[in-house]
């Protein structure tokens, strides 16, 4: 837990969306992305006001000799969309593919490298399955003791009788949220993770399904009996082609 614990006191390292859009795209880049034609001067029609003959100058910043209407990257997107701010700033991270901290503080803006990036989304990944990891243990631990219930309640009385359905599910199903418990307190980090990945909706489902919110489920007799005419039908299948064989 304490490797744990150290990480989330840098859990903000990329930049909040202002500063990292101010520090990526010039106000030249966003009016060119949003169909403004720039000229080789950095020269354009004036968005912002009935402009026939380029009085914008666009760089970092943009200016208007016409209007004086002036700003940057934000500012731009912000009056040309009839936006706020934050919207222009989100809008701009967007469709430049900027990347940036949603929780991060303002002025640490460094420009972002693959490393980090991929750094940060794999923090994210280890916020996630926490957050996950945590109520998955609690979800299962209650299953466990319902259907240890369950299979106590329906306990076979009978000796010479089939055990009860009720019974053989619960205890199957017991088996199963077992075995999702040992994982996720015994197994190595990135096995619980590569669960977090590809089973945590099967997780849930049987978490619904032990608290009667899930679908009803083919009882084991049903499933049998399917195996069973599936069985029927690939030996039908195997065994008409010989028969024409045997013909011929
Ligand atoms: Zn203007």
């Amino acid at each position: 837990m304490s490797f744990l614990n150290h990480q989330n006191n840098q859990e903000h390292t990329l930049p909040d969306v202002f500063t990292e859009v101010k520090h990526s795209v010039t106000a030249r880049q966003v009016a060119e992305m949003y169909g403004i034609e720039v000229n080789s001067h950095g020269m354009a029609c004036c968005p912002f006001h009935e402009d026939t003959h380029p009085s914008m100058k666009l760089d970092e910043r943009y200016y208007c000799f016409g209007c004086q209407a002036s700003g940057d990257a934000i500012d731009f997107v912000s009056n040309l969309f009839q936006i706020g701010k934050r919207e222009a700033a989100l809008k701009i991270a967007e469709d430049f593919h900027i990347p940036f901290d949603p929780k991060g503080r303002p002025g640490r803006g460094q420009p972002v490298t693959p490393e980090q990036q991929k750094e940060w989304e794999m923090r994210q990944l280890q916020k996630d399955f926490r957050e996950w990891r945590g109520k998955a243990l609690s979800d299962l631990n209650g299953d466990y003791r319902t259907l240890t219930e369950r299979a106590e309640q329906n306990a076979p009385t009978d000796r010479d009788a089939p055990f009860p359905r009720a019974f053989v599910q619960a205890y199957n199903d017991r088996t199963l949220v077992e075995f999702y418990i040992g994982v996720l307190e015994t197994a190595p980090r990135e096995t619980q993770i590569n669960l977090y990945l590809h089973d945590r909706a099967a997780i849930a489902a049987l978490d619904d399904l032990v608290n009667g919110r899930g679908k009803p489920r083919a009882s084991v007799r049903e499933k049998l009996e399917e195996k069973k005419s599936l069985l029927r039908a690939q030996r039908e299948k195997s065994t008409a082609p010989q028969k024409q064989r045997v013909a011929i």
